[in-house]
C-alpha cells in the first residue's frame, strides 16, 4: 500500500530539514517553521500516525513524556517561556493541517499576543443536568 506524501516522514527520513532539539528511538522534537510564539516546538512519533486513532496508546504516552521533558527545558531556557500549552489538532475540523500526529508545545509569556478565540455561548454555563446528560453519552461510547 503507497502512503500519501508526509511532510514529517520526510524529516524524520533526512529528507527535508528541520531544526531538531530532541530525538529518541520512537520520536524526534523540532522547531515549527510557522511559529505561533518563539520556541513553538512540534513532537512527532517515528512511526506515521495520520490520527490519534492510528496511534498506539504507548505512542501517545511518550509523545505527552517528550512534550513534559520539552516543556521543562523551555522554562529552563533562556528563551521566554513563563507558561506552557500543549496542544494537538485530530482531524481538519479541530485545525489538523499535517496528517502526522504532532503535539505543539507553545512556550507563553505575557503579551505574546497568542490565545484562544470562545464562542458567545461560552458564557452560558450549562446546567448540571445537561453536563450529566453529556457524561453518559461519552461513558456510553468508551
Ligand atoms: P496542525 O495545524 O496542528 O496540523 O500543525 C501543523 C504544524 O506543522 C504547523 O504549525 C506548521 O507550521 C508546522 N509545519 C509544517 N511543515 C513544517 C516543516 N517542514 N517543519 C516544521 N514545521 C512544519
Ligand atoms: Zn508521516
Amino acid at each position: 500500500m503507497t502512503m500519501p506524501p508526509c511532510i514529517f516522514c520526510d524529516i524524520i527520513r533526512g529528507e527535508t530539514p528541520a531544526s531538531v532539539v530532541y530525538a529518541d528511538e520512537q520520536s524526534i522534537a523540532f522547531m515549527d517553521i510557522q511559529p505561533v510564539v518563539t520556541g513553538h516546538l512540534l513532537v512527532i512519533p517515528r512511526a506515521h500516525a495520520a490520527s490519534l486513532a492510528d496511534l498506539d496508546p504507548d505512542m501517545g504516552a511518550h509523545l505527552f513524556q517528550v512534550g513534559m521533558k520539552l516543556a521543562a527545558a523551555l522554562r529552563r531556557s533562556t528563551l521566554r517561556c513563563a507558561g506552557i500549552n500543549f496542544f494537538l489538532a485530530d482531524g481538519v475540523e479541530a485545525g489538523q493541517d499535517v496528517f502526522h500526529v504532532h503535539l505543539h508545545i507553545l512556550p507563553r509569556f505575557q503579551g505574546d499576543n497568542f490565545g484562544f478565540r470562545f464562542p458567545p455561548s461560552y458564557w452560558d454555563l450549562p446546567s448540571r443536568d445537561t453536563l450529566d446528560a453529556l457524561a453518559a453519552q461519552v461513558r456510553a461510547a468508551l
